[in-house]
C-alpha cells in the first residue's frame, strides 16, 4: 500500500515559480509541447526549427523538443550530431520531467 506524502503532488512544480524560462522559436498547432506553456515557465527545451527547412526556404520547420525528426519535412536531427551532441543533455532533462509528470497525474 503506499501513501501519498501531503505536498509532493507535482515535484516539478516549482520550475514553474523561478527565474528560468525558455523563449518559444517555433509553434505547431496540435503540438502538446508547443501548445503548454509550462514547458516554457518550467524553462524546459522546447521546439526547434528545423535546419534543414531553414535551408530549403521553407520556413523554420518543427522539431518537437523530446524528438529528433522534423514534422514538416522529416528530416532527422540526429544526422546533425555535433549539435546533437549539445543537445542531448537538455533532451534528458525533458525525458525525466516528462517521467514525473506522468507519474503525478
Ligand atoms: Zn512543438
Ligand atoms: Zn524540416
Amino acid at each position: 500500500m503506499s501513501r501519498k506524502i501531503e505536498g509532493t503532488g507535482d515535484s516539478a512544480e516549482w520550475m514553474l515559480y523561478d527565474d528560468f524560462t525558455s523563449t518559444p522559436v517555433v509553434h505547431l498547432v496540435g503540438c502538446y509541447i508547443c501548445e503548454d506553456d509550462e514547458f516554457a515557465r518550467m524553462g524546459l527545451p522546447l521546439c526547434r526549427k528545423c535546419r534543414k527547412c531553414q535551408e530549403a526556404g521553407r520556413g523554420d520547420g518543427h522539431i518537437a523538443a523530446d524528438d529528433t525528426v522534423c514534422d514538416v519535412c522529416g528530416w532527422d536531427e540526429i544526422e546533425d550530431y555535433e549539435r546533437w551532441e549539445v543537445e542531448r543533455g537538455q533532451l534528458r532533462r525533458l525525458q525525466l520531467t516528462l517521467d514525473e509528470r506522468e507519474e503525478t497525474e
